[in-house]
């Protein structure tokens, strides 16, 4: 095993004539094969040579949404509002997520895809969001005397909430529903305040510090788990 800029190279000595390189899916995980009489030294040479490739090609798989990421089956987890909750799947005819105490039940037809139930959980979080909102926002847009010139959620893969500040309008990412309700209130007053300063300036971050002091605590603990598919 080589270990260079930090990534994990496994070395492996062959009857072979020319060094080969490696990059395999799922995880980039990178593989070097080389001749049995090859020194250390030039190995790690070969492989400095071709760094850029190799990240690029890690990259690659890095962006692919994962196959075996999500199954809806039981023994899988599902965050709620911050709160962990195991997955147990029933059958039936009729879909439905109910939560109890560390438990999200969760029915759907025996038949279904996973892509069906994930449907179903995603229109699941998005009325979630949509409650909570409904009552969130009024309450900064009165601390702030900022007003949203309305709010509709959407299913985001890059960003937490965004906002037109032309037309007035924020946009929040359904996935907020997954995350205390304190990374909520975090990216409602975030695009409320880019209402009247578009850009995260030093205007943008006294109006932060202004109306949540503990602003940067709840970001990172917000960007600790990365969307979606990444997960
Ligand atoms: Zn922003």
């Amino acid at each position: 095993m080589l270990n260079i800029s930090g990534i994990q190279i496994e070395v492996c000595k062959k009857d072979i004539k020319n060094m080969h390189l490696y990059v395999k899916p799922p995880n980039g995980n990178v593989t070097v094969s080389t001749p049995l009489s090859m020194s250390d030294e030039a190995i790690e040479r070969f492989v400095r040579i071709k760094i850029r490739w190799i990240k690029k090609q890690a990259a690659k798989f890095d962006n692919q949404p994962r196959q075996s990421e999500r199954e809806y089956v039981s023994g899988e987890t599902l965050y709620v509002w911050g709160k962990q909750h195991y997955l147990q799947t029933e059958y039936g005819n009729k879909n439905s997520l109910i939560l109890s105490g560390d438990k999200a039940v969760l029915t759907v037809r025996k038949e279904s895809t996973a892509k069906q139930r994930e449907n179903f959980v995603r229109e699941w979080y998005r009325e979630l969001l949509k409650t909570e909102t409904a009552g969130m926002l009024p309450k900064w847009e009165k601390i702030t005397g900022l007003k949203a010139a309305g709010w509709q959620t959407k299913y985001m893969t890059t960003h937490w909430g965004t906002c037109n500040t032309k037309t007035g309008k924020i946009w929040l990412n359904l996935q907020l529903s997954k995350k205390t309700p304190e990374c909520l209130e975090y990216v409602i007053l975030h695009e409320l305040i880019h209402l009247v300063e578009k850009k995260h300036n030093e205007r943008f971050v006294s109006l932060m510090d202004k109306y949540m002091p503990m602003w940067r605590e709840v970001k990172s603990a917000l960007n600790e788990q990365t969307l979606d598919y990444m997960e």
